[in-house]
């Protein structure tokens, strides 16, 4: 199976890779609960230990179902080797711990995942790693901020809330010419619309907690990348500190995968849909959605992306007050900020996930009072145009 599946499709390789039946002979991947595993010997166990004979220990580093959500993730991202955590944050974290050291400088966009650059800028710092932010769409900035001691450039495309979009292969090239790491967060796109290691990334992080899970269940994470720095350093990070998946999780999003590529070509068929409406609505000043022509970053895009994914957000005449009536008149749509479900999701980031910044820190960022983000569902489209049709009225104060 594994040499058939090596040549296959992406729809092939997220239904089929990583399982391998057991004595069973079952059809669907069993879910492994067990924390640790036996051996035949006490010589078995020694080697299992040392790494030097394959199979599993404990689950804390080895988990067959877990194995298997990684073996599928790594095919669909074309990387050697992934690796799962216990969320999209312990998968950064992982990252950085594994590869940084005191004395290190790391180059992260402007406008990542907020507790992303918390993390960067809260913690990191405290251990003598080196954080300058800058612009997600100029890489000209980011080869003007590259230091000797810069070891990784951190960047999501596109962006959350505003959807910009980063030009991979460009800061790849900046990257090697300066011997540091690109890491792409992987997780608006997912493997589906955008293969970030075939542009020249180097690492590929995702919170499966979006869309490869897609129906908003389990929180978890992942890792994808070349078997020397996936599997040894941040294996070697993850064993010791044990951020591990659980197998319940691991089999959900290993059956998300099974339907990912459908659901994102959905996804995206319907935020291009609704930004289109959007924009024709006299209440809405500006959408940003990365499939519209007028959107800077639409030629890459096209070029880098498969298709332009599923959220879509748009601003509103009329500030906070109008943005939140608008929400409130929703009936359809859920007020949540999770992004990535079947179900339709819309938010106000200013009060929400960009909340703990301070207005000027806001403003710079593009997070207007009057911004909204939907993460578009599965919904018929019309539907969602519908609840948000009552939403523009009630932000009009009708
Ligand atoms: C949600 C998210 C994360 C963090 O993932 P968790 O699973 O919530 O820890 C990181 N990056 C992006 C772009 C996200 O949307």
């Amino acid at each position: 199976m594994d040499d058939i599946l090596e040549h296959a499709g992406f729809a092939t390789r997220a239904v089929r890779a990583g399982h391998r039946r057991s004595g069973e002979g079952e059809q669907a991947e069993p879910i492994f609960t067990s924390s640790s595993f036996c051996f035949a010997s006490a010589a078995e166990a020694a080697a299992r230990f040392a790494g030097e004979a394959p199979g599993n220990v404990y689950s804390r580093f080895t988990n067959p179902t877990v194995r298997a959500f990684e073996e599928r993730l790594a095919a669909l991202e074309g990387g050697e080797r992934a690796l799962a955590t216990a969320s999209g944050m312990a998968a950064i974290l992982s990252v950085c711990m594994a590869l940084l050291r005191a004395g290190d400088h790391v180059l992260a966009a402007r406008g990542l995942f907020g507790t992303t650059t918390s993390l960067l800028a809260n913690y990191l710092v405290r251990f003598g790693v080196a954080v300058d932010f800058v612009p997600v769409t100029d890489p000209s900035a980011w080869a003007a901020a590259m230091r000797p001691q810069t070891r990784l450039l951190l960047v999501e495309t596109p962006t959350n809330p505003l959807l910009e979009i980063a030009d991979i292969a460009a800061l790849a090239a900046i990257a090697h010419a300066h011997g540091a790491l690109l890491v792409v967060d992987n997780v608006l796109a997912t493997p589906a619309l955008q293969r970030p290691l075939a542009l020249g990334a180097d690492l590929v992080v995702h919170s499966a907690t979006k869309y490869l899970d897609g129906q908003g269940r389990c929180v978890g994470g992942a890792v994808v990348g070349p078997e020397a720095l996936v599997g040894k350093e941040i294996f070697g990070f993850l064993r010791t500190a044990g951020p591990a998946m659980s197998p319940f999780n691991a089999w959900v999003f290993l059956k998300g995968l099974e339907t990912l590529s459908l659901r994102m070509q959905a996804h995206s068929a319907a935020a291009a849909r609704i930004a289109a409406w959007l924009r024709r609505r006299p209440e809405v000043r500006r959408v940003f959605y990365p499939g519209l022509e007028e959107h800077p970053g639409h030629a890459l895009a096209a070029r880098q992306m498969r298709a332009f994914g599923g959220i879509v957000s748009f601003e509103v005449e009329g500030g906070r007050e109008a943005a939140w009536r608008l929400i409130d008149a929703t009936r359809l749509l859920s007020i949540t900020a999770n992004l990535g479900d079947a179900k339709s999701t819309i938010t106000h980031p200013a009060s929400t996930t960009h909340g703990r910044l301070s207005p000027e820190q806001r403003a710079e960022a593009g997070i207007t009072e009057g911004l909204i983000r939907i993460s578009v569902g599965l919904e018929d489209p019309a539907d969602i145009e519908a609840d948000l049709a009552r939403g523009l009225a009630a932000a009009r104060g009708r």
